[in-house]
């Protein structure tokens, strides 16, 4: 193992133990499996049937439904029955938080429960408790009592178990002593799976969830390192982005979060939280895995990595000098590539965020406004919004009079030959490990190497595309070259969802690990997505494909946590909990708030898990009874069970109160 994989250079399963839910074999290089979770309410038995059975022909390869008490738990015998009934043998997950007993009812009865460390044993008084080693070692064996009862069960049953951390519902224990961070979330699994492990219980799967994709993916990590250095093996492993959202923001978090790991050999099951009905998560999941089948195993240009030139269990970026507004402490720019319109005008630059006002004769600019635009070799016959700047082939920029406006972008082997360069900014494009490019053949890096002028543009051919990128990192980080990097990934893909599934993959694997400086999404095929029809599946027209990738584009650096340009909602998939209709209400609130930049507002069905969930949002909507909602400032209550018809009222005045609120 390398690291946390098999392999950082191309793309290899993690080796993981087989575990059978109901039949299905799960992790040991079996394929990754598709699951999703029910929103019905648990006793209304046909409901919950007739959802399941759509997510089961979505293709669903398990369900997982609450039970919240004793009285649900007992109801999943009936939809059990009735499913099988109806010819459905589809393995089911009992979800459960708080309540041991609603566990030890439904581990007799469905085919895997998944436990919440966070809770399971512990009712939470968000306390800050000083714990001596010899307390710690109490609580742990009280832990024992109250568990070791399910895993008997388990056991007997040959039911599996999902040891399921939440990063915002950790416990009072490992909050106190670890804080809520990927060590702790490691932690609170860990107890759990070394008490399993000590009756000989090892029918488990484990998950480390959170709604920032990257503590998400650094807990997962440290999670399969931590696995292997103390039992020499690895559980397998289930992916999931909590409260990813919806619409184009939910995919692109999910896959950023999901398809890092997935890229890295990590994962035997996934599921993708939408705040959408949950047969519309299949499809996302599909996409997501089948990007690995087949396997790819050309893969020789990539040299192996010796050394890790970065710290891949915390998030530091690559240290970069500026060349103008690229690198250095500045965030990742975005580069529209324009290239293949051929005769562009004021009205193309709308797509990327600039409008123009021929009256006014002025440039109104969006937050999502693109700071580079590629023509290829046009150059512009208008004046140009102030904050826009044009990359040109070489020809062109000879020809360009205003030279503070257009910038070259060379080959490797141009830049090198040319005498005829920009004094303040050049581009200059590598293939990494090419099958063209010997391994070490690094001739380019010498002409290139912390020219100030120089901003490197990393893309690959290489079948393992993300990984050869990495090695490319690894090699600068190496030589110690601190130019910056833009990222440049092309997508053949067909679908809207698939083109935003590779690029958020492709970019926010490298993103999440501080590497790149900015980024320019483009399409090697057609980049036509009008009413498209692929296997059997119709997609909505993309009207406008270069809004759609600067969207793109600008959401993965919003969900990398790198570049904040829009307001961001951290809402709940909603569940058999749901205490209002997750989807209207997610829409109304984003219809009042959308403008205010920068701000996470988390939108849940309930409150469950405490308020610790609050912990990645400013403020929080919740549902606390019919009809009633809660507002939070952080983990704070602030105002209490207010009326749902005057809820937007009371949001925005808080808003006010905390001078969180503008004018749209
Ligand atoms: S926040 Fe509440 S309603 Fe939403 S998915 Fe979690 S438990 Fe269900």
């Amino acid at each position: 193992m390398q690291y946390y994989c098999e392999s950082l250079t191309s793309y290899k399963r993690l080796l993981t133990k087989e575990v059978n839910i109901g039949g299905l074999l799960l992790g040991n290089g079996n394929p990754i499996r598709i699951q999703t979770m029910t929103t019905t309410d648990t006793m209304n038995t046909m409901a919950t049937v007739e959802q399941s059975i759509r997510c089961i022909e979505a293709g669903a390869e398990l369900i997982r439904i609450t039970a919240p008490s004793k009285n649900e738990a007992e109801n999943l015998l009936q939809i059990k029955n009735e499913l099988r009934k109806r010819g459905y043998h589809t393995p089911l997950i009992a979800d459960i938080h708080f309540t041991p007993n609603a566990a030890e009812i439904s581990a007799r009865i469905v085919e895997k429960v998944r436990v919440n460390p966070g809770n399971y044993a512990d009712k939470k008084k968000f306390e800050q408790l000083e714990y001596t080693d010899a307390d710690y070692a109490e609580e742990i064996e009280r832990i024992r009592e109250r568990f070791t009862p399910l895993v008997k069960i388990c056991k007997e049953y040959g039911t599996a178990m999902r040891i399921g951390t939440n990063h915002g519902s950790l416990s009072d224990r490992i909050m106190s002593r670890y804080g809520d961070t990927p060590v702790g979330m490691v932690e609170s699994a860990m107890e759990f799976l070394r008490i399993a492990r000590d009756e000989s219980y090892h029918n488990i799967v484990l998950s480390m969830k959170s709604s920032n994709p990257q503590v998400m993916v650094q807990a997962y990590r440290l999670l399969i390192s931590t696995m292997y250095g103390e039992f020499g093996e690895i559980y397998p492993l289930h992916l999931g982005v909590t409260e990813a959202g919806d619409g184009e923001d939910g995919r692109i978090k999910s896959a950023v979060g999901i398809g890092t790991l997935l890229e890295d050999g990590i994962g035997d099951t996934i599921r993708v939280s939408l705040t959408e009905d949950p047969e519309f998560e299949i499809p996302v999941c599909k996409d997501l895995v089948n990007r690995y089948r087949p396997v790819s195993e050309k893969n020789s240009m990539v040299p192996q990595i010796d050394k890790l030139a970065y710290d891949s269990f915390s998030y530091q970026r690559r240290k970069t000098f500026s060349v103008n507004n690229i690198g250095g402490k500045q965030v990742p720019v975005v580069v529209a590539d324009l290239s293949k319109i051929e005769k562009l005008t004021p009205g193309n630059l709308q797509s990327i965020g600039y409008t123009y006002n021929e009256e006014t004769d002025k440039w109104s600019i969006a937050d999502a406004a693109a700071d580079y635009v590629f023509t290829g070799n046009q150059i512009l016959d208008f004046a140009l919004p102030g904050t826009l700047k044009v990359i040109v082939y070489p020809a062109a920029w000879q020809e360009a009079v205003d030279k503070s406006k257009y910038f070259p972008i060379f080959s490797d082997k141009g830049f090198a030959e040319t005498t005829t360069k920009s004094e303040q900014l050049n581009f200059v494009m590598v293939d990494c490990y090419s099958d063209e490019t010997p391994v070490n053949d690094t001739t380019f890096v010498d002409s290139i190497a912390n020219d100030p002028s120089v901003v490197i543009c990393l893309s690959s051919t290489n079948s393992n595309a993300m990984q050869s990128v990495r090695r490319m990192f690894v090699e600068l980080m190496k030589r110690e070259i601190q130019n910056p990097v833009l990222l440049i990934t092309d997508s053949s893909w067909q679908t809207p969802d698939e083109h935003l599934i590779h690029f958020a993959t492709e970019t926010g694997a490298l993103l999440l690990d501080g590497l790149g400086d900015g980024i320019c999404l483009g399409y090697s095929g057609s980049a036509s997505m009008q009413n498209l029809q692929v296997k059997g599946r119709t997609y909505l027209p993309v009207k406008d494909v270069y809004q759609f990738t600067n969207n793109t584009a600008f959401s993965i650096l919003q969900a990398t946590r790198t570049r904040i340009s829009k307001t961001e909602y951290i809402s709940c998939p909603s569940c058999g909990r749901t205490l209002f209709d997750l989807q209207e209400t997610t829409a109304k609130i984003r219809a009042v708030t959308s403008h205010l930049k920068g701000l996470k507002i988390a939108i849940k069905g309930s409150i469950e898990n405490g308020p610790g969930e609050m912990a990645d949002a400013d403020f929080g909507y919740v549902g606390s009874g019919p009809g009633k909602i809660t507002l939070y400032k952080g983990k704070e209550i602030v105002r209490r069970n207010v009326n749902s018809d005057i809820d937007l009222d009371e949001l925005i005045k808080l808003l006010k109160e905390n001078n969180a609120w503008v004018n749209p």
